[in-house]
């Protein structure tokens, strides 16, 4: 039976907290929809004191972003671009269209198109995380979108130069240093200044994920995308209480309402995990977001046996799921449920993150249990046709057509199939 030696806060607590930012976001965004970009320009100044006349980045200011890179900044960025970009173009060449004869003169097929125009939202309120912006413009460049705007919010004052720099570098069409729900909204909705886009795409904070939520159906969105969330999986032969402690906390240091798990089936290995993530909390820049994350969202979680464990896991759904096990391929081989999977203790999540080609932007509170991540399937919208070719076929398909037409009582469905039957099979279709 799964003990749980840590729990975090109440489901009532965070119900509770997703009432006030769901209010939050259903004022501002009708707001949005009211006002336009002097809604925007608003919420900008309350939320990030940052006012503009326009929050479109020029060419130039574009340009001294990416010259105020250094030498090794720029290449650190372009290689971790390659990196997003050579994975997904492989991703994109596994997607393919058909076109088939399902039956004499009966051709089926589908084409993978394009979703005409994406905004990208690349978090920055409490780090700038430039590694966003590879993340959802490279992809939707690869899957072929023509226009792709990305928004930021302005960090600490002023657009974030290396956010700026990698939104350009990986061929965003327009910059906006915007954030929050403002940005969402102005994506989605448009205002007088900026045109409304059919997709959004990317990470962020509760607002963020909030206002995609709300927005969905009016234009797409490409998943549940909040903060962060990781789950250890771990025992004493595949890793060390250190280097646990390290990924937790490498992970809650997002922010404060960011849950990191452990999933051990040692409790020996549990509470060395415990004490080193004390101890590792002393000395963390980050601390501040860290410790309330693992105050408040920190589980700590003992089973018997690895089956126990892929239960557990199944069941919490985390976005991030490290396995640093003996044998790191039966969570491979056996788990349902997660948003990406870094196997054994070479890898992290870091790295998945940041640099080693596979996207960062994952399904959050239990939506992996319906979505993978986004990936250049998210940009595609695969569309059917269907094409008849001979008379013989219309009159064969017609006729079945129009016996099922008539179980459900449709009658002007049965006539488009009744009147192909007698100009192409020259029969009589009894009514
Ligand atoms: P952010 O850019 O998501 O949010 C910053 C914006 O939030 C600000 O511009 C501001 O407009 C708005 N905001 C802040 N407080 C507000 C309030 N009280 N009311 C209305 N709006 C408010 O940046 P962040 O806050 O640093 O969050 C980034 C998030 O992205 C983190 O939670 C991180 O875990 C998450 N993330 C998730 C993934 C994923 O794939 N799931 C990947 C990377 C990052």
């Amino acid at each position: 039976m799964a003990r749980y030696l840590k729990l975090g806060v109440t489901s009532e607590a965070k119900a509770t907290a997703d009432r006030k930012v769901r209010d939050i976001v259903e004022a501002a965004l009708a707001d949005i929809e009211q006002r336009g970009d002097a809604a925007i320009r608003d919420m900008s100044i309350k939320f990030d004191g940052w006012n503009r006349d326009d929050y479109r980045l020029s060419q130039t200011e574009i340009d001294a972003c990416v010259d105020s890179l250094t030498p090794q900044e720029r290449k650190d960025i372009e290689f971790a671009q390659a990196q997003v970009r050579n994975f997904a173009q492989i991703q994109r060449s596994s997607i393919c269209d058909v076109e088939v004869e399902t039956m004499p003169g009966v051709i089926l097929g589908h084409r993978n198109i394009p979703i005409q125009a994406a905004g990208c939202y690349v978090p920055g309120g409490k780090y700038p995380l430039l590694a966003s912006a590879h993340m959802s413009v490279i992809t939707a460049k690869v899957a072929g979108v023509p226009r792709v705007i990305t928004c930021a919010p302005p960090f600490q004052g002023t657009p974030a130069r290396a956010i700026v720099a990698a939104q350009a570098m990986a061929g965003a069409d327009a910059i906006y240093a915007l954030g929050g729900i403002q940005a969402i909204g102005a994506m989605a909705i448009g205002t007088q200044s900026i045109d409304p886009v059919d997709i959004l795409v990317g990470p962020g904070n509760a607002f963020v994920a909030e206002a995609k939520r709300q927005l969905f159906g009016r234009v797409g969105i490409d998943l549940f995308a909040g903060p962060t969330e990781t789950l250890i999986i771990a025992d004493e032969i595949g890793c060390d209480p250190e280097i646990a402690a390290t990924d937790i906390l490498g992970q809650v240091e997002h922010g404060p309402d960011s849950p990191g798990v452990l999933l051990t089936n040692s409790e020996k290995f549990a509470r060395e995990t415990m004490a080193e993530i004390e101890r590792l909390l002393q000395i963390l820049p980050t601390a501040e977001h860290a410790r309330k994350a693992w105050e408040n969202f920190g589980e700590v979680i003992v089973c018997d046996s690895y089956e126990e464990m892929v239960g557990v896991a199944d069941e919490i759904a985390s976005e991030h799921v490290q396995v640093m096990t003996a044998d790191p391929d039966y969570f491979l081989n056996t788990m349902t449920n997660y948003g990406a999977l870094f196997l054994g203790s070479r890898t992290n999540v870091s790295y998945g993150d940041k640099v080693i080609g596979t996207n960062h932007t994952l399904p959050t509170r239990k939506a992996a249990r319906f979505t993978g991540g986004l990936w250049v399937g998210k940009f595609l919208k695969t569309c059917t046709y269907q094409k008849v070719l001979t008379d013989e076929a219309s009159t064969l398909v017609g006729e079945y057509c129009s016996r099922l037409c008539a179980l459900e009582g449709f009658a002007g469905h049965g006539e488009q199939a009744n009147i192909r039957v007698r100009r192409f099979g020259g029969r009589n279709v009894p009514y």
